[in-house]
């Protein structure tokens, strides 16, 4: 094709890494219930806002211990009437109240809905950014365990995707993982504030756990091998980095732009700015390494 870029053999030659979920029985884009209980513990709730990014829309999580008669809200998600009336029918049915509102994430999709849900249950929001939490809310710490609802939540860093990034881990051994890792797909490393050697240790870190299932802020739960899924991003990485490089040399500096439009061709183009940002953030990573040089006119190898 006269309109495609010609591109490195070297390019060519790389094996993208298989993702293991292509095997497995997940539901159809689209096709996932609106609320589903996953566990004795673990009740999800899909949000309304279905997206690009958002794949089905923002899973909204439910956990608490059955009797207890409380339930902790992990990412509220939008804050849209018929999304509060599904989490609220959801309590309802479990015969449960909310007890606090708890956050991965300061972006929009997860966190819009917590300080106004939050006073609409009369409870404290917890998250790592103190701007999510609003004034009468709490900062979590990396490796507290909290005690509510009846069940004890492990606070896990999970940087990388964005600064402030948590995940939670309930006592069945589920980690609940916002945007760290997605029920489709791959994640974004966010640029400038996400960090790709921050992102491959919290890849580490959610594995050392040996999660039970993994439980994302978008598109269905991982259960059947999560860990196989954790060993998909990290190659998937990877293997991102290496086509970069691939595709660079030392004398011509290259705009970022370009290797977007290669890297992800077969992507569709609603989907490259942030496939730009996950460019940005892997450049930055081998620019740290002294690998490339990244200025304004473009990226070069390091010679
Ligand atoms: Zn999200």
């Amino acid at each position: 094709m006269s309109d495609m870029p010609a591109v490195p053999q070297g390019f060519a030659d790389l094996v993208a890494p298989v993702d293991p979920r292509s095997a497995w029985d997940l539901p159809a884009p689209g096709g996932m219930p609106t609320t589903a209980a996953l566990e004795p513990l673990v009740t999800r709730v899909l949000a309304p806002n279905p997206s690009g990014m958002t794949l089905d829309g923002t899973n909204t999580y439910l956990v608490g211990k059955p009797g207890s008669g409380e339930a902790v809200l992990v990412d509220p998600g939008p804050d849209d009437p018929a999304h509060l009336n599904r989490v609220s029918s959801a309590l309802a049915d479990r015969d449960v109240r909310c007890v606090a509102v708890l956050v991965t994430h300061h972006h929009w999709d997860h966190a819009e809905a917590a300080l106004p849900w939050s006073a609409h249950f009369g409870v404290q929001v917890a998250a790592a950014d103190p701007a999510v939490i609003g004034p009468q809310g709490r900062v979590l710490r990396p490796g507290e365990q909290l005690s509510l609802a009846g069940t004890s939540i492990g606070v896990v860093p999970t940087a990388g995707h964005c600064w402030d990034h948590l995940a939670f881990r309930v006592e069945s051994g589920a980690v609940l993982v916002g945007d760290h890792v997605l029920g489709r797909g791959t994640s974004v490393v966010t640029h400038p504030e996400g960090d790709v050697v921050a992102y491959l240790e919290s890849l580490r870190r959610v594995y050392d756990l040996g999660p039970s299932a993994l439980y994302p802020g978008h598109g269905p739960e991982l259960t059947e091998d999560p860990v196989a899924v954790l060993d998909f991003y990290r190659l998937h990485r990877d293997f991102r980095e290496q086509q970069i490089v691939a595709l660079l040399s030392d004398d011509a500096a290259q705009p970022v732009s370009a290797l977007v439009e290669v890297i992800y061709a077969a992507v569709p183009r609603s989907l490259w700015p942030a496939a730009e940002q996950s460019t940005r953030a892997a450049l930055a990573k081998l620019e740290r390494q002294g690998r490339v040089h990244v200025a304004l006119e473009g990226v070069r190898l390091v010679g």
